[in-house]
């Protein structure tokens, strides 16, 4: 059986202080770990020591925003898979799609980051996800299948199961309107199958979430889906209260 996995975006959101109240608000609440949900907080990279410190000992996990492609060097401004986990991170979202749309991020480097963030023993989430223009014109399913394949394609099938998906539909994040259970329930049995027809053993094990305004709200109805295993949540995750009840909806 897979076990579920929520894991909060906190985007670059905060100060030392919010912060600082925010994560003791989730030790308190969650520290003790919530049966069979593995939870993860990705805060912004100056304060991941911070929260690092703050969740030590406790059950939360730490998970970062993004990482470089490359190990070390001169590439100012890049932070580096192994300097992460140095800090006690643990998980790193690969492919986020405000890297794609912001930040011209490519299949190849999400696949590059993907790599080095397994080589460095970081397990990624990777995030793929149609936009609102792709749905409406009938190619969420294609897609997603071409971004899923470029990274089988580079990291290859097995590094699939140690690595976590985040189906994202590019027109629910950050809008209140998230897909349906429906949709993505269909998208989620898409990926699975898509990494079948490869291993099916690989399939069965990866760990899929949803994310897209995922709420206290709707959790309950996404993460009662045979094949969405938890959440990506990015808004409602700066909320303690509502990242504690979505946690506690799987
Ligand atoms: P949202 O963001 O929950 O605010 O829609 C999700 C994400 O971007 O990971």
């Amino acid at each position: 059986m897979r076990r579920a996995l929520v894991a909060g975006n906190w985007k670059m959101n905060g100060s030392r202080s919010d912060i600082g109240e925010l994560i003791s608000s989730l030790v308190a609440e969650l520290g003790d770990g919530v049966n069979g949900v593995d939870i993860v907080v990705c805060p912004p990279f100056p304060y991941l020591n911070q929260v690092a410190d703050a969740a030590h000992g406790s059950e939360l996990v730490l998970g970062a925003q993004n990482l470089s492609e490359y190990s070390s060097g001169a590439y100012t401004g890049e932070v580096s898979a192994s300097m992460l986990q140095d800090f006690r991170v643990r998980y790193v979202i690969v492919g986020h799609s405000e890297r794609r749309s912001l930040f011209a991020e490519s299949n190849q480097q999400a696949a590059s980051k993907f790599v080095a963030a397994r080589e460095a023993g970081l397990t990624p989430i990777l995030c793929v996800g149609e936009t609102g223009e792709q749905r409406s014109a009938g190619q969420a399913l294609q897609v997603v299948a071409d971004q899923i394949d470029f990274v089988v394609g580079v990291a290859g099938i097995a590094a699939m199961a140690e690595a976590v998906i985040a189906y994202e539909p590019v027109w629910a994040i950050g809008s209140g309107e998230s897909a349906t259970s429906q949709q993505a329930q269909e998208m989620h049995a898409h990926i699975r199958g898509l990494l079948a027809a490869h291993d099916e053993d690989v399939a069965a094990a990866v760990q899929i979430l949803y994310g897209g305004s995922v709420s206290a709200a709707n959790a309950e109805e996404l993460f009662a889906c045979p094949d969405i295993d938890g959440g990506l949540v990015g808004g409602a995750s700066l909320d303690a209260q509502s990242f504690i009840r979505i946690c506690k909806s799987v």
